[in-house]
């Protein structure tokens, strides 16, 4: 089939990014990809993927499962320690970041894609080309994906509506020995924020939490706001009690935005988190990127094979992405907000004595269905 020479640069090499490389590449087109930081490194993240995931991964032959951890069961506490456990309706695993980006980078290696450990600050679009510049080079191209995650100077740059709003969302992750039953993934409210708890490879568990920054700039530190505020919730308290931190420090960023982006920005493709991201309430925001990945490099394959032209290309990616993903981001939005109000959460296990399936029901609406390919 005739293909349309095209130069492609993916700025990212997250989980969006590098699925992304390894589709085109599996489909012959080569891409290269700018990522700031080298393989393999931790990332704040709860480290839990969800199972929706698993056959398109299969597709991208990446075998993950090797080490990992399989996750059938949720329990969900609520501020005051109140829980409930449920069957997962799909389940998933738990593997670290630290594992996972590196799998993808050196399968993305595989297939031919390039890499350039650089930072992008600026990205232009004129006369059918973009030019992007990092501290050191600029480069051409004829297509961008933005998969550069939450939040980059590149979003300043690009006078995006959601950087311009403060965020007071900060979040905090390490790695930790202790024991977590293997098959649960733990979602603990406390005053201000949630903390997910699961394990992962060589007997390690993820603790990682979300918190308002209001009230975690009242404590010296980390270890006084996780014994002051996190251990408020009794049972998320006996599992920091029982776990040893083997991170030297725990990892932390901050300004986490949960506002709605747009997916298509100057012509960039923003696939990932930099098109949004869902409350990580929800468990399923690696998936979601990864899915979005796999949308557009469907597009992008038909535009290359001259199927589609730009701006169908672009239109088709805004309404796809708007489709699979807009409602999940908005019900993870009304979650979040709602669950940490003590009576209303009181309510939520009222409910859930009266209809166990409820729990059940609930995770379904912010999932999606197993992501196949048409081969
Ligand atoms: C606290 C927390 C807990 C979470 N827990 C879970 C969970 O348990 N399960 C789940 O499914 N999801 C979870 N998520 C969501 C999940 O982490 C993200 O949805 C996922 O990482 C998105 O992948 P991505 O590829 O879009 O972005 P990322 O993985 O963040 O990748 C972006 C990449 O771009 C690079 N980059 C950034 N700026 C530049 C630049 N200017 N130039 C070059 N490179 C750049 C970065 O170094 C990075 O490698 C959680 C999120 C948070 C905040």
């Amino acid at each position: 089939m005739h293909q349309k020479q095209t130069d492609i640069i993916i700025i990212g090499g997250g989980l969006a990014g590098l699925c992304c490389a390894i589709h085109l590449g599996k489909n012959g087109i080569h891409t290269t990809v700018i990522e700031k930081s080298v393989y393999p490194r931790h990332k704040v993240c709860g480290e839990y993927l969800s199972a929706e995931i698993f056959p398109y991964l299969a597709f991208l032959g990446v075998n993950f499962t090797d080490g990992a951890i399989p996750i059938r069961r949720f329990r969900f506490t609520g501020i005051t320690g109140n829980h409930k456990e449920a069957e997962l309706p799909l389940g998933g695993y738990g593997i670290s970041r630290y594992k996972l980006d590196h799998m993808l980078y050196e399968t993305a290696l595989a297939y031919g894609c390039r890499f350039i450990f650089e930072t992008v600050k600026q990205v232009d679009f004129k006369n059918e080309k973009f030019t992007i510049k990092t501290d050191t080079e600029t480069y051409t191209t004829d297509l961008v994906l933005g998969a550069y995650g939450k939040r980059s100077g590149i979003d300043q740059y690009l006078s995006r509506t959601f950087i311009r709003k403060k965020s007071p969302w900060l979040a905090v992750k390490a790695h930790y020995k202790g024991d977590f039953p293997s098959d649960m993934v733990g979602l603990y409210h406390f005053p201000g924020g949630y903390c997910g708890v699961s394990n992962i490879e060589n007997n390690t568990i993820n603790i990682c939490y979300l918190a308002d920054y209001s009230s975690f700039k009242q404590y010296k530190n980390i270890k006084e706001y996780q014994e002051y505020v996190l251990s408020k919730n009794p049972l998320l308290g006996k599992v920091l009690n029982e776990s040893d931190m083997i991170f030297n420090a725990p990892l932390t960023i901050s300004q986490i935005s949960f506002e709605a982006k747009k997916p298509v920005v100057n012509h960039i493709l923003m696939i990932g988190d930099t098109a949004g991201l869902i409350h990580p309430l929800c468990g399923n925001g690696m998936a979601m990127a990864i899915h979005s990945a796999k949308i557009a490099a469907e597009l992008i394959t038909d535009y290359i094979n001259e199927d589609l032209t730009r701006t169908t290309m672009e239109k088709k990616y805004a309404k796809q992405w708007k489709s699979h993903f807009g409602k999940r981001i908005k019900t993870g939005r009304f979650l979040a907000l709602n669950l940490q109000n003590k009576y209303i959460t009181r309510f939520l296990f009222s409910l859930i004595n009266v209809f166990p399936g409820l729990l059940s029901h609930i995770i379904r609406k912010t999932h999606g269905k197993p992501i196949f390919v048409k081969v």
